[in-house]
């Protein structure tokens, strides 16, 4: 279906967290509706929208009832089962499609459809019983990390595993699911391309971020990632590729490996607006957001150009430990933007929201955006 739907138009968002909050602005900004449904109250998303729907992703009649009262259909988290998906596009069109959500769900399929076209992944193997464990640990050598076949989100369900006896214990300890085993790759750095593809097929990038993180979550993302030409353009490349690949519509942020041996390894696809493209609403002339909003409504994409180099400094729950941060002094911090996603209950690990700062360099807004999060406490 290629179906335009013009400003008036509702869109039904799965998922009531920050990325559909930030989507959910972009789309009141240019005059659209948005339904959301969560099985949450008073979420992210469902403050900004015109209507919130409580309802399972799994309730299938609750997906269709949501379905006839939208125009179109996105989702702002994977976990969305792929039959909500298609229970959705029988009534109304879901972009990015349930297709693409199948691929991007399950790690092991992931890597066997980026590595059976080609895309360059880090040595894996696909684990399902001891025998398999023993053989993949074999044939990857130690150190390894396996990882839950289906999503853990932000390094849950993955153990290092450093010799091979402790390749049982630590397949013990994500629960004997279905496990990927991957070789453990010696880490320059880690960078991501936010990429998009238009309903007429036009590619669009963020060029490349440079991301680290702390206890496997994100903790800040800058722009433009301090790596040279050949390798951002080779990751741009990948993504424009992966996007055909999956005949995608829609915002993909790729996560990249770079290791110190110079190789570029695709880590993960998420196939919507990723945390590392937040800068892009403070440093872009069109956010993620906006560009996700044009693609799932078939608007012409809109221009990626950079105003000013810009960093990103998520905010945890963590922030809150001796009470409310202190907003005043992080917002005194001049070229600081803020944004909170509307959470009531700040616990360990949860992200909150988070800081942007341009700066005339990628290093300069990093030490202003840590300088404005450091004055929060
Ligand atoms: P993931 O959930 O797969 O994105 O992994 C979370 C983080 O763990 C990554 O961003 C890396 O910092 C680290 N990590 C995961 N897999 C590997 C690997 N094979 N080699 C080295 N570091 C890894």
């Amino acid at each position: 279906m290629t179906r335009v739907f013009s400003p008036g138009s509702t869109i039904g968002i799965l998922g009531g967290g920050q990325l559909g909050r930030m989507l959910a602005l972009v789309a009141r900004r240019m005059g659209y509706r948005v339904h959301t449904l969560s099985p949450e109250d008073d979420t992210p998303t469902g403050q900004i929208a015109d209507l919130a729907v409580n309802a399972r992703y799994d309730d299938l009649d609750a997906i269709r009832a949501f379905a006839r009262r939208v125009d179109v259909i996105t989702f702002e988290f994977e976990n969305v089962s792929v039959e909500a998906a298609r229970a959705a596009a029988e009534i109304v069109p879901v972009r990015p499609d349930g297709s693409a959500l199948h691929v991007a769900q399950q790690r092991l399929r992931e890597k066997e459809f980026l590595a059976a076209r080609g895309f360059p992944v880090t040595a894996f193997a696909a684990v399902r019983s001891p025998e398999d464990l023993a053989a993949a640990v074999a044939r990857l050598g130690c150190p390894a990390v396996l990882k839950t076949a289906a999503f853990g989100y932000d390094g849950k369900g993955q153990v290092r595993v450093d010799r091979p006896e402790d390749a049982l214990p630590a397949w013990d300890t994500i629960g004997r699911h279905e496990a990927v085993l991957e070789a453990f790759v010696d880490l320059e750095c880690e960078i991501s391309v936010i990429a998009v593809r238009g309903l007429d097929r036009a590619f669009a990038h963020f060029g490349a971020i440079q991301n680290t993180h702390r206890h496997h979550i994100l903790d800040i993302s800058v722009a433009p990632a301090p790596i040279g030409p050949a390798v951002a353009d080779r990751a741009v490349r990948i993504a424009r590729d992966i996007l055909e690949a999956l005949d995608y519509v829609g915002v993909m942020g790729v996560e990249y490996f770079v290791s110190r041996d110079g190789r570029l390894l695709v880590n993960e696809l998420a196939p919507r607006p990723h945390n590392s493209g937040h800068l892009t609403i403070d440093a872009c002339r069109t956010s993620q957001f906006e560009q996700q909003l044009r693609a799932v409504c078939g608007l012409p994409l809109g221009s990626t150009d950079y105003l000013m180099p810009a960093a990103m400094a998520n905010l945890l729950g963590d922030l809150w430990a001796q009470g409310e941060p202190d907003w005043a002094a992080a917002c005194a911090v001049p070229e600081v933007r803020l944004h909170l996603y509307g959470k009531t209950e700040p616990r360990p690990g949860r992200k909150m929201g988070h800081l942007t700062a341009l700066d005339r360099t990628g290093p300069a807004a990093v030490d202003r955006v840590l300088a404005a999060r450091r004055a929060l406490t």
